[in-house]
């Protein structure tokens, strides 16, 4: 009889560390294959071409019976641009794939057009291709992301130091309360098709779950402050779980202080509401796009004085695999990991 593994066995990362263990790369300019947020290629003189892929797919990773096509359109650029961002990178070029069923009409594709069109235009990027394809069911999309960085200032995941600080842009826990929101008002109206939905004073974190915006800005102020990060990562599965992957990466550990930790007034309101703890939605919430990188000590002022939008939310030490939230009574929390798996 074959042998037959579960894949929930293996998870989602052990599942990429297998495929990568058996495709190693063999080209001198695969700079940097499987394993950061973009890959890194060799394809000029002073530059590396970065290359990024994200598949989401309807009733897994979006619900459209409260997402507007239009903002998911914006969404999914925003996705794959965060990628390239978080090598430190500029996007420059991009192709969006379509799975489509006949559910879908003419007029409903050119609104998710018209919102990466919009995406297209804040991220100053270009749409250059893609693939449409029928489905049985729902909708997929993929977005391919192809942007650029100067040779000196990649950032990868691995290279920060002991004692390098952590900084954070934004504010994190928004999205994951603006979607438990939504969820709730689906729940709500499923019941009940007469009430109307409760979000006015939710704007903010509904906004945070439906449209995000990736942070080129910051990429941008680094570059205009000179100010090189040691590593960087984009928050995508949640600050917790985006942090480990960087420690890891690195080989250090890491301190954060939990009155640190930029959380919106309006995710606290969300929180309050939904009972769940800001702090927790901060850590484990996911689909922030924030930025979440290393600086060495000496560019901590430079950064402090040239910038508004960035937390500095601790420290990294020398002890790997080690990363403690201290909490405002000086208590010391391991951080762990709330990653989704692999379901049946
Ligand atoms: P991110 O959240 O930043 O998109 P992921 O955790 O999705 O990162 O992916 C981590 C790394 O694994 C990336 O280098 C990505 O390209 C790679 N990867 C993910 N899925 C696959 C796959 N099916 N085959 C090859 N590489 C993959
Ligand atoms: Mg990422």
């Amino acid at each position: 009889m074959e042998n037959r593994t579960e894949l929930d066995q293996l998870g989602e990362f052990g599942l990429i560390r297998r495929i990568s263990t058996n495709a190693p790369p063999t080209r001198t300019n695969t700079v940097r294959g499987i394993g950061d947020d973009a890959a890194v290629l060799e394809t000029g003189q002073n530059e590396y071409t970065l290359l990024s892929t994200e598949l989401l797919l309807e009733g897994i990773h979006f619900d459209l019976s409260y997402t507007p096509l239009k903002h998911l359109g914006y969404k999914i650029v925003t996705v794959g641009v965060s990628d390239i961002l978080a090598m430190n990178g500029i996007p420059q070029h991009l192709t969006v794939s379509l799975g489509l069923s006949n559910r879908f009409s003419v007029e409903a594709i050119d609104e998710l057009y018209a919102g990466i069109r919009a995406a297209c235009a804040e991220y100053e990027i270009d749409l250059v291709g893609g693939d449409t394809t029928p489905a049985r069911a729902g909708l997929a999309l993929g977005v391919t992301v192809v942007g650029s960085v100067e040779k000196d200032r990649v950032a990868y995941r691995n290279g920060a130091q002991p004692n390098d600080i952590l900084c954070l842009s934004g504010d994190v826990g928004g999205a994951y309360l603006g979607l438990q929101l939504l969820e709730r008002e689906k729940q709500v109206f499923l019941e009940n098709p007469d009430m109307q939905p409760q979000l006015a004073e939710h704007e903010y974190v509904v906004q945070r779950q439906l449209r995000p915006d990736a942070r080129l800005d910051v990429v941008q102020q680094l570059r205009e402050l000179g100010v090189m990060p040691t590593a960087m990562i984009d928050v995508s599965d949640g600050l917790a779980s985006d942090l480990l992957h960087l420690c890891a990466e690195s080989k250090v550990g890491a301190k954060v202080f939990e009155e640190q930790l930029p959380i919106h007034d309006k995710t606290f309101l969300a929180a309050t509401e939904l009972s769940i703890s800001p702090i927790t939605a901060a850590l484990n919430g996911g689909e922030d796009y924030e930025l979440l990188f290393t600086i060495r000590q000496q560019d901590y002022q430079t950064l402090l004085d040239g910038t508004t939008d960035i937390s500095f939310i601790g420290y990294l030490t020398a002890e790997p695999g080690q990363a403690a939230l201290v909490t405002k009574a000086g208590e010391q929390v391991d951080i762990i990991a709330q990653g989704w798996e692999i379901r049946a």
